[in-house]
């Protein structure tokens, strides 16, 4: 019997384990180890920040639905991985595998930026405790009358479409609340133009979301790099096209959002002390095309902690996000990976690395199609409209029924695709 042990329930671990479970049945052991006892749908944190979604409606306890599965849990921060030894501490716990995956996310880099987070004077949507923290400092923000907002993504930040997603979303928020006008909204991106997203544009990304910040009348700064953030201040050094920093702008601000950059969690970035092969010096995990690791080839991992170079040079830095789509793709490949060499075969899945993200604004969305993700593309698409919107809202249901239930069926492939009309590409990156 093998034991495959996963790190993290979240977007990524959580339809790992069930997917594992469902392939390998009753003969081989499959444990979760989270340092959250919920599974939080992060894809809802901006409609959690603004109070249209509750945590209770976007969180459940994992500890019931494994069960149900027969799949082992255990609450704990996983603290040392021994691939020598195939051992995983947590505390002094010891738990020895057959197989490692890590699906630990990304560690929130707000050190890199004086001032930022929410220990600092800038609130986070990137977990679902963050965006809870995010909407009792709206309701006060609004309930005093609102005032200039600053929103936007740090130099080194990946994850930009959920940035654009929350600054539509308040944009709509403050209309419902009739106090719009009283909150200039200033968007603030590390991006070489508005639209980029890390992926070097996507369609006619800029078009479509420079036409939507315009009509909102979102003002933006482009090239920015982050150099403080105060209470009632954001400093951006702006760069040209060359990366050179032409002029200094300060900011009023009276509710800031800002990306950070993401690194490695602690315990995987350790790893490179065993053998500098496992991560990138980022502590993001290495892997081959198989999302296996180099160094150790029981080890997995997917989701966010995998280094992907970013997709092109840009005069501030921009990293390449791993969305959704991307992470389902991994998922159904390392199951397929462990499975094949759980029968002595060489692992053959490639996952797609595709992008499709649907970016909501509160009362339309856009939907982003990549493929692959380094231009130029076979496929690249970038539409807006209301079924979007309500796209969206499918996915949220979709996926968290699907949590519940531990029906591992990929939610974009399956549903999402058919009700946005795009069809096929199961190819893998090389094709
Ligand atoms: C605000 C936001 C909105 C997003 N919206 C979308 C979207 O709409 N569509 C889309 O496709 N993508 C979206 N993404 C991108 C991506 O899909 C998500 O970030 C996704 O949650 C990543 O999944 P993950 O499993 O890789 O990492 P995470 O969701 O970060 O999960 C990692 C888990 O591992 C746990 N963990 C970490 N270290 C340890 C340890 N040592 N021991 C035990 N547990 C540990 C963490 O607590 C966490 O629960 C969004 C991202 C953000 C931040």
């Amino acid at each position: 019997m093998a034991h495959v042990v996963v790190i993290g329930a979240s977007t990524g671990g959580l339809p790992f384990a069930y997917d594992i479970k469902k392939t390998l049945g009753k003969d081989h052991k499959v444990t979760v180890i989270s340092n959250n006892p919920n599974f939080n749908f992060i894809p809802s944190n901006p409609w959690l920040a603004v109070g249209w979604r509750s945590e209770e409606d976007i969180s459940f306890l994992l500890e019931p639905h494994l069960k149900r599965k027969n799949i082992g849990l255990i609450i704990g921060e996983a603290s040392e991985i021994k691939p020598n030894d195939n051992q995983v501490m947590v505390g002094d716990r010891i738990v020895d595998y057959d197989y490692l995956v890590l699906a630990t996310g990304p560690k929130l880099a707000f050190d890199e930026v004086e001032g930022l987070g929410p220990e600092g004077h800038s609130v986070s949507i990137c977990t679902t405790a963050h965006a809870e923290s995010a909407r009792q400092k709206w309701e006060e923000f609004c309930s005093n009358g609102g005032g200039p907002i600053v929103v936007g993504a740090v130099q080194g930040a990946s994850c930009f479409g959920p940035v654009y997603e929350f600054a539509c979303i308040m944009d709509t928020d403050l209309k419902k609340r009739s106090i719009r006008d009283k909150c200039p909204i200033t968007f603030v991106t590390a991006e070489p133009y508005i639209g980029h997203l890390g992926l070097g544009g996507v369609g006619d990304s800029k078009s479509l979301l420079e036409s939507e910040f315009r009509k909102r009348h979102i003002k933006w700064i482009i090239n920015a790099k982050v150099t403080n953030v105060t209470i009632d201040n954001v400093t951006v050094d702006q760069a040209n096209d060359e990366g050179e920093v032409i002029k200094t702008i300060e900011i009023a601000t009276q509710y800031t959002m800002m990306l950070p950059a993401f690194k490695g969690v602690d315990i995987v970035a350790k790893l490179a002390d065993v053998d500098a092969g496992f991560v990138n010096p980022r502590g993001f995990v290495m892997v081959n095309d198989y999302q296996q690791s180099p160094v150790k080839s029981n080890i997995f991992s997917i989701g966010v902690n995998i280094a992907i170079p970013p997709v092109e040079a840009t005069p501030v830095m921009c990293g390449t996000p791993k969305t959704g789509y991307m992470i389902e793709s991994m998922v159904t490949a390392v199951v397929h990976n462990i499975e094949e060499m759980l029968a002595n075969k060489a692992p053959s899945h490639i996952p797609t690395w595709n992008a499709v993200c649907i970016a909501d604004m509160g009362d339309t969305a856009a939907t982003f199609v990549a493929m692959p993700q380094i231009p130029p593309r076979n496929v690249t698409w970038a539409k807006k409209g209301k079924i979007m919107h309500i796209a969206k809202i499918a996915f949220e249901k979709f996926f968290i029924r699907n949590m519940k239930t531990g029906n591992s069926e990929p939610v974009y492939q399956k549903y999402i695709f058919k009700m946005l009309g795009i069809e096929r590409l199961k190819k893998n990156r090389h094709s």
